[in-house]
């Protein structure tokens, strides 16, 4: 779980990224090109794409070291971290000439599968009732619908779309029926598919995108059609792995920030970090943190033993968004006015790192999979 080589180079990488490049971003709400580019250069984007397919072949904990080391360094893998994960669902759902087709130039960087076009304005958390609807006609379906919160969609080339293919009034279950496609998006910008960003309170990149009878070839289908809201359940415990080691790699960033100017700001005459009042937010955030990042660990070591991680990976996610958050609200309260100033970088990092508890999967949803798939309870809804 150490991966220190791996920590030691992602450090170095990110030296070369400091505070002023993103603070210089952030105002222009402008994507990390350079950073993106860096990143993908030295294959860290490509840890978990199998080395037949010219990508690293490492095990989810080092593309867990990874992200937490680029979020520790003060830079923001949410630019895109999802290149390193969506490509899951072609590695364990994709025919062999899919595989062949998109994951060697995915590996290099020539072709980036960024975007993930799940949640829907109507549907929200309840990702069945979503209704943008692909019908098949010959050799292509024809999708119409609208995606929100499509992130980074100006700047991946593929999108992974979940979509109904048999309306859910004519089908068993309410899982049924759901498909994943591939949609080249260079190909359909223009022509049936339109993308807004949406402006939002970090620098994120989302956007959202309308399809207006976008074509998408049959050959694009991901597996059997109907089955698509499995594979995408498949690919979520390593999302949730993968943000909530981001989510440690913040809370260490905060933590360091916060005892570094505890120890180095006098007031009345002695360092404010002599307070117990100062000391005991880091000291608690430092624990939650600790704890998160044991979780993460427990749920890595399972999911690269192909064991069930579900439990694991949902309450990494949750602990370590709140370990975050803990460690950034002690980190600007140490701080006092200082961290309200863009130049400490501490605000634009608390907001970056508030999402976690709402996206990929908000906090309650997290425990309603603990109480009822855990615990037993009844579903809540
Ligand atoms: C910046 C950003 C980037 C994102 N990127 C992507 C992306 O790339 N692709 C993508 O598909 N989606 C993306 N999302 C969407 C994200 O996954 C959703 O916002 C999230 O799942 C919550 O859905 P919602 O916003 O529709 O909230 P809603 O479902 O409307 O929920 C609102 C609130 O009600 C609570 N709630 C709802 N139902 C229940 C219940 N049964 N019990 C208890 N509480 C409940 C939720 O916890 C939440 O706090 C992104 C969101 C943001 C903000």
């Amino acid at each position: 779980m150490d991966h220190v080589e791996i920590r030691e180079s992602v450090q170095k990488l990110c030296a070369g990224f400091p505070g002023a490049y993103w603070r210089q971003l952030d105002q222009a709400r402008a994507y990390p090109t350079e950073f993106v580019t860096a990143l993908t250069e030295a294959g860290y984007l490509a840890a978990l794409i199998p080395e037949e397919y010219g990508g690293a072949g490492l095990p989810l904990s080092a593309a867990a070291a990874i992200l937490e080391t680029v979020q520790a360094e003060g830079c923001n893998g949410a630019a895109c971290h999802a290149q390193m994960y969506i490509m899951g669902t072609i590695l364990r759902h994709g025919t062999p000439a899919q595989k062949e087709t998109y994951l060697p130039r995915i590996a290099t960087g020539e072709l980036r599968l960024q975007a993930f076009g799940v949640t829907e304005p109507t549907s929200g958390t309840d990702t069945t009732s979503l209704r943008t609807f692909a019908k098949r006609e010959g050799n292509h379906y024809v999708v119409n619908g609208q995606k929100v919160w499509t992130s980074r969609a100006e700047h991946s080339d593929l999108m992974l779309l979940l979509a109904r293919t048999t309306p859910r009034e004519e089908t068993r279950k309410r899982t049924e029926g759901l498909s994943t496609f591939i949609v080249d998006m260079r190909a359909a910008l223009g022509n049936g598919l339109t993308i807004r960003p949406i402006r939002t309170m970090m620098n994120h990149n989302s956007t959202e995108v309308f399809f207006d009878n976008m074509v998408v070839p049959a050959e694009n289908l991901l597996g059997e059609e109907g089955r698509g809201f499995r594979y995408i359940l498949d690919g979520m415990n390593a999302e949730r792995l993968l943000i909530a080691a981001e989510c440690v790699g913040d809370a260490k960033w905060f933590i360091a920030k916060a005892t570094a100017y505890a120890r180095e700001r006098k007031v009345f005459g002695r360092p404010i970090g002599q307070n117990q009042g100062v000391q005991f937010p880091i000291a608690k955030a430092y624990a939650q943190m600790r704890a998160a990042e044991l979780m993460v660990h427990a749920g890595c070591r399972k999911f690269e033993a192909g064991e069930a991680c579900g439990e694991e990976a949902n309450m990494a996610k949750m602990l370590a968004a709140e370990a975050s958050w803990a460690a950034g609200e002690a980190c600007i309260q140490t701080h006092g006015g200082f961290g309200f100033a863009e130049e400490y970088d501490i605000e634009r990092k608390y907001r970056e790192t508030r999402l976690y508890q709402v996206a990929p999967i908000s906090t309650n949803l997290v425990l309603s999979y603990i109480a009822e798939h855990v615990l037993g309870l009844p579903r809540s809804y």
